[in-house]
């Protein structure tokens, strides 16, 4: 049977707004029994949160009937199921998005205003599901968002955290984190199944056995199991049908796990031991690209990823599907190295459970799984060390040195190259011994992309060159994307509402229709309509930071925004930098602040709790503000903003409001980045590096509409080549030094020359990712940037043609090129 999935044509797409299936009337109905019959009180005695909670269990109900329905044909079709396997999900709050798919939001906003309930107060009500760092968990959301309105057959697994990314505070402008209580109003749009629980195994010993065959064997025998439970949530698709599922799992204690402590009447004990299991899914780790190589990180690691290999290669047995034809039915798209082990869990199961022969075992294994690469950083590459590895995955151990002996044999048998046999090889012996995962998923994967054009390049060249030598057909791209739904047509209604008048509701569903409004870029009554979405969207995100952050914040002003994770490489210093210069040369004189186009700077970034860089950037950014927004010199003209816990609720109000977006990273470091898509997807005009998707919205968009500056890869590479000395670039630059020094003079720290000492040594003698030596080009940018803004006709031409050339970003478009390049390649 022919695997393929459809997709709707352009024109087809046209007639996709969804209708709604309930009426106002039919709406009030239900709402009221929900209230009644599952929150267990009357109208005047329910509070926000049974409402929030029936206004959920009323959208469900379409929703559920359109998931039975979704199941009921992909099963009957028996195709290929796209799997995707990540660790991270960054969903963002769920009822608005439910409303748009079922197109009820009028209905919902009609009914409940008989009831005289505020729709949009119910929907702030929402605590959004921060089950991922940033970029790659958002990515996966965008993805399964994208596969559903695509009509594909798929699934997204991952591990239900009770805790998810902290929420970041602020206290005397350090970041201070709270544990993320999102389930504490419970989880209405969650469906649990506890009595479908599947035991995970860990620990313990290997033994020889004899097979059903008569033939030598390996059994795991584990030393202790947690059951994974799982948690559905409901995927669905935009303009369709297809509601596809999120299955996110849960750690329970087995309850085989204590019998013998219980026995032995050691309750304290086996209290303890329950509570060591389940906290297998309390919480995500915080760190965004730098692997922490802990225990409990591997247990999530391989409990989500062996309960989901399971269950859809079970379900997939059942429909009668031989195991020479699973590659045919399944795909497991593996989101960076997070769920790799899932390579020789497959082995496992193949080889030790369903007893097949070794060999082929591992062409079926290697027919399924493709890996997708995420980083260009070499302290990213996820490695464990062997004797962590074997304590919590003995049997699994075993099979990588056995895939890794195979495979090393056929790279000496074939290049004679013993260097090369070492640097393949899929263990480390420096400076310990350890699984190299990014190895362990390119060997055991049919296809490795890059996310974006330039790092799948870069792979090629560096990160991966041995392989792509060796294999070089293995290697592909697929250049990341963002949902249209979530992040221009909720995000930004608006927007949405002079698209739909300009070109048609088409583009929600094919985003490549923007490019119809290529003309419009000329018409200065659209550009004059433009800019009053602009400036409502400015308001907007005014009046949310005035309530939610006491922050105040004028309208008429470049809303100059750089949201995304604290990291060095992303170079949040870099901005700052221009900021404080800026401040110096008006206290020095070299600069009228009269000639400063007024700006508002937002920050917006978490930090990793142990990343004292980081940190240490927080606490300067929040230093430079205080400072900067009382100094009487700049009233109305520089202002730092910077509210706490970026998280998708608030991109999703900051974006439509930016007229410029900062994708400032060192050239050769950024992935890709999405937050750039977003960005430019909304009209805000990018200033930014040659990095990542940069450089393919720099090409779409072209020069005149993107401030590019600062070194390309080739450069960065020769500098660091040649020897970086920063302090070479603060000496020779007169409004550097200035910048630099006023910072270490302590005017942002009450004179205290120490508070910032680290930082300002780290420019001065190391600065990896050489912001100092960018400063230059990015100053003369941004002089650049002030230039266009006084033409306000240059510039919305600009940001609309930034509109009109980036639809190719919809992860719409990303998803159909993993099924050309990689699930339905033949
Ligand atoms: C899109 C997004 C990101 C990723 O931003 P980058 O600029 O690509 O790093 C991170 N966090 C949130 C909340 C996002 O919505």
């Amino acid at each position: 049977m022919d695997a393929r999935t459809s997709t709707v044509s352009p024109e087809a797409a046209q007639d996709h707004e969804p209708s709604p299936a309930l009426d106002a009337t039919e709406f009030v109905r239900v709402f009221t029994n929900e209230l009644q019959y599952t929150r267990g009180v009357t109208l005047p005695q329910a509070s926000n949160q049974d409402k929030y909670i029936a206004l959920v269990r009323t959208v469900l109900r379409p929703l559920i009937d359109r998931w039975q329905a979704t199941q009921a044909r992909q099963a009957e079709q028996n195709g290929k199921t796209v799997a995707y396997l990540s660790a991270e999900y960054l969903l963002g709050p769920q009822t608005g998005n439910a409303l748009l798919s079922t197109g009820l939001e009028d209905t919902a906003r009609e009914a409940l205003s008989t009831l005289d309930i505020d729709l949009d107060e119910l929907i702030a009500h929402e605590i959004e599901p921060g089950l991922g760092n940033g970029g790659l968990g958002r990515l996966a959301a965008c993805f399964i968002d994208s596969l559903a309105t695509k009509d594909i057959s798929a699934i997204g697994y991952g591990i239900r955290y009770n805790y998810g990314i902290f929420r970041q505070t602020f206290v005397n402008g350090h970041q201070v984190e709270q544990p993320d209580t999102w389930m504490s109003h419970g989880t209405p749009w969650e469906i649990t199944h506890p009595e479908l629980a599947q035991p995970i195994g860990f620990a313990g010993r290997v033994e020889d056995t004899i097979n059903s065959a008569g033939q030598p064997a390996r059994k795991w025998v584990p030393g202790w199991y947690v059951q994974a439970v799982p948690c559905n949530y409901l995927v669905p698709g935009y303009g369709t049908d297809t509601v596809n599922t999120l299955r996110l799992w849960s750690a329970r204690a087995a309850d085989e796990f204590n019998l013998h402590i219980f026995n032995s009447g050691d309750f304290e004990n086996a209290v303890r031991a329950r509570t060591y299991a389940e906290n297998i899914s309390n919480v995500l780790y915080p760190e965004d690209s730098t692997p922490q190589g802990k225990e409990l990180r591997l247990q999530q690691q391989y409990f989500f990823v062996a309960a989901s290999i399971r269950d859809l290669v079970a379900r997939t047995l059942e429909r009668g599907v031989s195991y020479a034809d699973l590659p045919q039915h399944i795909t497991f798209q593996l989101n960076d190295t997070h769920p790799v082990v899932g390579i020789p869990e497959l082995m496992r199961l193949l080889v030790d459970d369903h007893e097949l022969e070794w060999d082929d075992a591992w062409s079926i294994t290697r027919e399924i799984f493709n890996y997708t690469c995420h980083t260009l950083l070499p302290e990213a590459l996820e490695v464990w060390p062997v004797d962590l590895f074997g304590r919590l995955l003995p049997r699994h151990l075993e099979i990588i040195y056995r895939i890794n002996e195979e495979f090393l044999n056929e790279v000496r048998l074939n290049t004679g190259n013993e260097l090369l046999v070492r640097q393949m090889s899929i263990i480390q012996e420096q400076p310990f011994r350890a699984v190299r995962m990014a190895h362990l998923a390119t060997v055991g994967s049919r296809r490795v992309n890059g996310v974006a054009a330039l790092h799948s390049q870069l792979l090629k060249d560096n990160v991966l060159k041995d392989f792509s030598a060796y294999w070089p057909d293995k290697f592909t791209n697929v250049t990341n994307g963002v949902t249209p739904r979530r992040f221009v047509r909720l995000s930004n209604p608006e927007l949405s509402d002079l698209l739909n008048d300009a070109i048609g509701t088409g583009w929600v569903r094919d985003l490549s229709q923007l490019s119809q409004l290529e003309p419009l870029a000329d018409d200065s009554g659209f550009l004059e309509q433009f800019a009053l979405v602009k400036a409502h969207n400015k308001s907007r995100i005014a009046a949310v930071l005035a309530a939610r952050d006491g922050i105040e914040l004028p309208s008429d002003a470049i809303y100059d925004v750089m949201v995304k994770r604290l990291h060095e490489y992303k170079r949040q210093s870099l901005k700052l930098l221009h900021v404080v210069s800026l401040y110096a040369r008006v206290l020095a004189g070299t600069l009228n602040a009269e000639d400063i186009e007024p700006r508002v700077v937002v920050f917006g970034a978490k930090a990793a709790p142990g990343y004292r860089m980081a940190k240490e950037t927080i606490a300067l950014i929040n230093a430079v503000a205080a400072r900067i927004n009382n100094a009487p010199e700049l009233q109305g003209r520089l202002k730092i903003a910077f509210p706490a816990n970026y998280n998708v609720t608030l991109a999703e109000k900051l974006i439509p409001a930016a007229d410029l977006s900062e994708q400032i990273s060192l050239a050769g470091k950024e992935a890709s980045g999405t937050g750039n898509m977003k960005f430019a997807l909304n009209g805000a005009l990018t200033v930014g590096t040659l990095d990542g998707a940069n450089v393919e919205i720099h090409e779409l968009v072209g020069d005149e509409n993107f401030f590019l500056f600062g070194m390309t890869e080739p450069d960065a590479e020769s500098l660091a080549q040649a020897g970086y000395v920063p302090s070479k670039f603060y000496e020779k630059d007169a409004d550097l030094k200035l910048a630099i020094d006023l910072i270490a003079s302590g005017a942002f720290s009450n004179g205290d020359r120490s508070a910032f000492e680290s930082i300002v040594s780290d420019w001065l003698w190391h600065d990896r990712f050489m912001a100092l030596a960018d400063f230059r080009s990015y100053l003369d940018i941004q002089t650049k940037v002030e230039e266009k803004y006084r033409d306000k006709a240059a510039w919305n031409r600009s940001a609309v043609l930034n509109v009109a050339r980036t639809g190719f970003f919809s992860s719409d478009r990303s998803i159909q090129d993993y099924l050309d390049r990689i699930w339905m390649e033949k």
